[in-house]
């Protein structure tokens, strides 16, 4: 039978502190309401068993992305068609871009928040695989203090959570140590969209020497609670990966998982799917390897002058594709990795500017200097998201680099993947109040990752 509306309060205290004060005067009473897309559902349903209901919808604090060197904090009020085009996630998370992607519909996006997908703990949720895999922390906060625990953490059995009654999940928090990892997620589903999922997964690894170097999974809908492959991890780590080695790992998930049959699908069908799943992951991680190994041990090989000119693109500057070629072989890539930023760091000014000088303005597309052809390809792949359509943006974008190199005597230069034009006015502006010194090591920085990225990509990685 269908609720009533007369029969529930809603209240909305305005700020996280004065919610936090009201579910702690009686624990319990209350029942949190963000986005509401499942609480609706059962109200709907007339299953709605909590009658007072407290709104956290459009709270600030809830709503903030933060960014720093180490790791980028989510809000809990945070949506999923925010966090599906944010370029941080996009960049650093895209298994968790992904996954934001599948949630519903676009419609249901716009509400759906990622606290609230959590907190309803179900064993189906599309975000948990990969807040699984990149091993996220929540922060949980109740009039009382704040504690941080990790995700996997989290869900104690069916629809049972380490929640607190008075307690809210306040952020989640995910550590930037992916980048260049392979990465994997699928949702298997009766449809594309607005279906839930019969089973999802999301794994992130990297190969080293042909042999998986790390590796986490994270799977749903095939246990009471979103599970962490830890057993399957433990056999693949450290391995190559060949037909033995993915039928072991397949025995292995058999074993951990207890899938059962519901109004979406049958037991026996998502055992079948989830294996598929891991050996489709497993399959695209040893390729990535083996790609990346293939270009590795082919310019390890390379006359010097060749291997220079091969990888100068990646970052424009002679002498630290010189030094780099100096110091092959590179048997991985984090291992080029480090040795990347090491070189170039202890580059002079005028390296750095050599560097710089090889790319476009920013919404433009040729660079000061002539460029390498492959070089011209990629700043255009980078700056994709810049090129401005609007007007108005362009016209600022002009201006403010008029104005950058009137002040800094060089192109404005950032790394514009993942970038939107809208944001390049604001970045612009930002920049434009550092003094010279501080401008030269922030224009170093985005080169470093421009560089970075340019080597994973030349990599095939
Ligand atoms: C048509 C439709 C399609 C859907 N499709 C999908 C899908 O494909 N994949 C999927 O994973 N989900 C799907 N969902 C489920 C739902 O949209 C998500 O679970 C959503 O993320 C819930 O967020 P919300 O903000 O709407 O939560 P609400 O409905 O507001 O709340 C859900 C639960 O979370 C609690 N809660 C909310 N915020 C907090 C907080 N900050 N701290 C503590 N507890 C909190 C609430 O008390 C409540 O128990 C679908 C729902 C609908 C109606």
């Amino acid at each position: 039978m269908r609720s009533h509306p007369a029969d529930y309060e809603m209240v909305s205290p305005g700020s996280l502190e004065a919610v936090l004060r009201l579910m702690n005067e009686d624990p319990g009473r209350w029942l949190p309401v963000a986005g509401a897309t499942e609480v609706m559902v059962m109200f709907s349903a007339g299953k709605l068993g909590a009658r007072r209901l407290v709104n956290l919808w459009g709270l600030s604090e809830l709503r903030e992305i933060r960014e720093d060197a180490e790791s980028l904090t989510l809000g809990g009020g945070c949506t999923f068609g925010q966090i599906r085009g944010n370029p941080a996630v996009l960049r650093h998370f895209p298994s968790l871009a992904q996954a934001a992607s599948w949630t519903g519909s676009i419609a249901n996006q716009n509400r759906a928040t990622i606290a609230g997908n959590i907190a309803n703990a179900s064993p189906a949720a599309d975000s948990p695989p990969a807040l699984l895999a990149y091993d996220a922390e929540l922060e949980l906060v109740s009039a009382r203090g704040r504690r941080c625990i990790p995700y996997r953490d989290f869900h104690l059995g069916y629809k049972r959570t380490a929640l607190d009654q008075a307690e809210l999940i306040r952020a989640v928090i995910l550590k930037k140590h992916f980048d260049g990892y392979f990465s994997y997620g699928r949702k298997t589903g009766a449809r594309n969209a607005q279906a839930i999922s019969k089973v999802c997964m999301a794994g992130v690894g990297r190969m080293r020497g042909g042999k998986v170097d790390d590796v986490r999974i994270g799977m749903g809908a095939v246990a009471p609670t979103p599970l962490r492959l830890s057993g399957v991890e433990v056999l693949i780590r450290g391995e190559a990966v060949d037909d033995s080695r993915i039928r072991a790992a397949r025995k292995a998930l058999d074993a951990a998982i207890a899938p059962i049959d519901d109004i979406r699908s049958v037991a026996e069908y998502r055992r079948f799917v989830a294996g598929n799943l891991l050996e489709e992951f497993l399959r695209g991680l040893a390729a990535s390897g083996e790609a990346l190994l293939v270009v590795l041990a082919r310019w390890n090989a390379l006359p010097e002058m060749e291997a220079a000119e091969e990888i100068l693109p990646c970052c424009g500057s002679q002498r630290w594709s010189q030094a780099l070629v100096r110091m092959r072989p590179f048997v991985s890539a984090e291992e080029l990795s480090v040795a990347s930023d090491r070189v170039w760091w202890n580059l002079g000014h005028d390296d750095w500017e050599e560097a710089f000088r090889s790319h476009p303005r920013i919404g433009e597309r040729k660079a000061p200097t002539a460029a390498t052809k492959q070089s011209a390809v990629w700043s255009r792949q980078e700056q994709d998201g810049v090129y401005a359509q609007d007007a108005q943006i362009l016209a600022e974008m002009v201006r403010r680099n008029e104005e950058y190199e009137a002040r800094f005597g060089r192109v404005f230069l950032v790394c514009a993947t993942g970038k939107s034009a809208a944001e390049m006015p604001g970045i612009l502006r930002s920049r434009l109040g550092n003094d010279a010194e501080v401008e030269l090591r922030e224009a170093a920085e985005q080169q470093r990752q421009i560089t970075q990225l340019r080597l994973r990509k030349w990599l095939g990685a």
